[in-house]
């Protein structure tokens, strides 16, 4: 029987992300970046069409819903960000700052299954320029306070920076911004066109780990935990201010020497001056019956523990509440896993855990 301390087989390291059909809005080619990505998938031979908004695409091909779904998750739809009023996005930030929605990932328990619907296919936008005036905006109106952006809400855009180089450009405009700060997690390693840009330490990259055993089973198509750690200490030898999400806290059997493990295993992997100033942010494993409906259908053999009658109900502040751990098993996990990154990184700070 497989326990979960084994190593699980090796995995490859994960390519840049090169899409297998392509969609522009005619106006994104208006732009130059627009104008760049076309040249790209041009160059690259990749299917291309047009659309007239990045918000209708209708004609995916595949024969089933689940086709449709693998294939929306290898298609990138380039177009104009209308909507500039932020979302929040508490707790790690202020506002969600939008440069890209969705995700090549294939993560089960990721809630973009939900909120993005219908419409899992990667859109990225193309209007930064617009979109960097907004959070302008959003800076003005709160200063002297400090406002932080997450760019993370609704994507993973490091693994699609190679073909936007849009965080570069949030990142150079916040390393000005005296009231303002950008943030962003990532499963993913692409991050050296980010190593030397000017950031004044205004960025702070966090990197989602994970034990072996979550890692394993339900994050395919993202990048290694080692690959993760070392863009980690790249990043953090940049002068990034550096963090680490552990999210979903997973109760699994064998969690305590999986999450024992985890830690163990970065502080090894991390170099000794790249953790000064880390940040940890815990989030326990959470699921909604909508989540719960469309991961069953989406992933059918999936081991990720969904059952009702094990959780605790937590009512939601748009009428949906969620399904998370009872407050004896959440607790445990907390202290656990809190008590784990204290022995190994004595000076980080724990941001929260929910
Ligand atoms: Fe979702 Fe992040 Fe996984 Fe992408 S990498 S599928 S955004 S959890």
């Amino acid at each position: 029987m497989q326990t979960t301390l084994e190593r699980p087989p090796a995995r490859k390291k994960a390519e840049s992300f090169i899409p297998e059909l392509v969609y522009f809005e005619p106006a994104a080619l208006d732009y130059p970046k627009g104008q760049r990505i076309m040249e790209w998938v041009k160059e690259t031979g990749i299917p291309f069409r047009m659309t007239t908004s990045h918000n209708r695409i209708t004609n995916l091909p595949g024969d089933s819903e689940l086709e449709q779904y693998k294939i929306a998750k290898r298609t990138l739809v380039v177009g104009l960000r209308k909507t500039l009023k932020f979302d929040t996005s508490k707790p790690s930030a202020e506002y969600a700052i939008p440069i890209a929605t969705g995700c090549m990932g294939h993560c089960h328990y990721c809630y973009l299954q939900t909120t993005l619907g219908a419409k899992p296919y990667i859109r990225v936008y193309v209007n930064t320029d617009d979109i960097m005036d907004a959070a302008k905006a959003y800076i003005d109106e709160r200063a002297p306070e400090i406002t932080r952006f997450e760019a993370a809400c609704t994507s993973d855009p490091v693994g699609l920076e190679p073909i936007t180089g849009s965080l570069a450009e949030l990142i150079e405009f916040m390393a000005d911004q005296e009231h303002g700060r950008l943030r962003f997690v990532t499963k993913f390693h692409h991050v050296d066109s980010l190593l030397p840009l000017k950031h004044n330490g205004h960025t702070r990259i966090r990197f989602s780990v994970n034990d072996k055993y979550v890692i394993k089973h339900f994050e395919p198509a993202t990048s290694r935990f080692e690959d993760r750690i070392e863009a980690a200490a790249k990043v953090a030898r940049a002068g990034y201010p550096l963090g680490f999400i552990v999210a979903p806290i997973i109760w699994h059997d064998g969690w305590e020497e999986g999450y024992a493990e985890l830690f163990a295993s970065l502080s090894e992997a991390l170099p000794k001056d790249a953790s000064s100033g880390l940040t940890f942010e815990l989030i326990q494993h959470r699921f909604t019956k909508t989540a719960k409906n469309v991961i069953e259908k989406r992933y059918p053999k999936t081991k990720l523990e969904m059952e009702i009658e094990k959780r605790k109900y937590k009512w939601g502040r748009w009428g949906q509440g969620k399904y998370v751990y009872p407050d004896e098993q959440a607790e445990a996990l907390r202290m656990f896993i809190s008590e784990r990154i204290f022995e190994h990184f004595p000076d980080a700070t724990i941001d929260y855990f929910t």
